[in-house]
């Protein structure tokens, strides 16, 4: 059963998803100078009031 996701804060049910951008990567801390490391961040928002639920790298992979 899927579970329906509502806005903690408004109770609203529709969310988008959004990005810093292409050079807003998030870096694991110490390898922050290497280039080619660091994945986008991926947040998802109420499109009411704008709260952001969650968070997620794309590529939770470069952070091992
Ligand atoms: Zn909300």
């Amino acid at each position: 059963m899927e579970q329906e996701k509502k806005c903690p804060e408004c109770s609203c049910t529709e969310f988008a998803q959004g990005t810093f951008g292409a050079d807003s990567k998030l870096f694991p801390i110490n390898i922050i100078f290497k280039p080619g490391k660091g994945s986008e961040v991926l947040a998802e928002i109420c499109t009411k009031c704008g709260y952001i639920l969650n968070m997620r790298v794309s590529k939770p992979e470069k952070f091992k």
